[in-house]
């Protein structure tokens, strides 16, 4: 299978192009067709599969049909949660390049940092929002983060978010996200309480296990 034949639009092919990508993983493969359909999923993948790219590029695609939006204007419409300040940065350094030849926006706050920059970043406008749960909640506290437009929700390395004690958080982020957003699990592991936290937050969920 090559990336054209999950239907890529011409910017997000170029992208994974200049990355040197030649075929998507099987990951990808798996959960793009089903992201684009609109589907909740919950993905057992390990980091190095290219699980990345499996929710970036289609929350690009699905965004970048709508964008011609200014961008002191725009709203966050995708948030990743991220257990640590270098995974969320990482995931944010993907999300930029894959979103190269579009113009769509990100930006990636943690806590453990100075809050002042981030705020700065918040008020310029973004369209996908990487952040760790803890400093996303205080910065909405804050009253710099709008969740009202989001239109996808992501947890990545959820097990090592629950084993992180990030549980409660992940459920008020959740509960601030519109109902009706689509709703994407990542975890290298699916114990009891994934399923758990997938049964109370995603709706008919496609389960992917790569
Ligand atoms: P991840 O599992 O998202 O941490 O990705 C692991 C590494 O694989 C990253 O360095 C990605 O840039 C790379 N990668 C992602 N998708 C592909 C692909 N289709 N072909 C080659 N490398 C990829």
């Amino acid at each position: 299978m090559s990336f054209k034949d999950l239907n890529l639009i011409k910017p997000l092919q170029k992208a994974v192009e200049a990355s040197g990508y030649v075929e998507p993983t099987l990951v990808q493969q798996r959960s793009i067709p089903l992201i684009l359909e609109g589907k909740d999923v919950i993905v057992s993948a390990q980091t190095g599969t290219g699980k990345t790219a499996a929710f970036a590029l289609p929350i690009l695609q699905k965004l970048y049909d709508k964008q011609d939006t200014p961008k002191k204007g725009k709203k966050i419409r995708a948030v990743i949660l991220s257990p640590t300040r270098e995974l969320a940065l990482q995931i944010q350094q993907n999300f930029k390049s894959y979103a190269e030849f579009t113009n769509l926006t990100t930006l990636v706050v943690f806590g453990g940092a100075s809050i002042e920059p981030q705020i700065d970043g918040l008020k310029k406008g973004v369209d996908i929002l990487v952040a760790t749960p803890g400093r996303l909640l205080d910065l909405h506290k804050q009253d710099y983060i709008n969740l009202d437009y989001v239109e996808t929700f992501v947890l990545d390395e959820a097990d090592l978010m629950l084993d992180m004690g990030f549980i409660d958080d992940i459920k008020k982020v959740e509960r601030l996200c519109p109902e009706n957003k689509q709703t994407l699990l990542f975890s290298a592991t699916i114990p009891n309480k994934i399923e758990e936290l997938a049964n109370s937050i995603l709706t008919n969920p496609e389960r992917i296990d790569v």
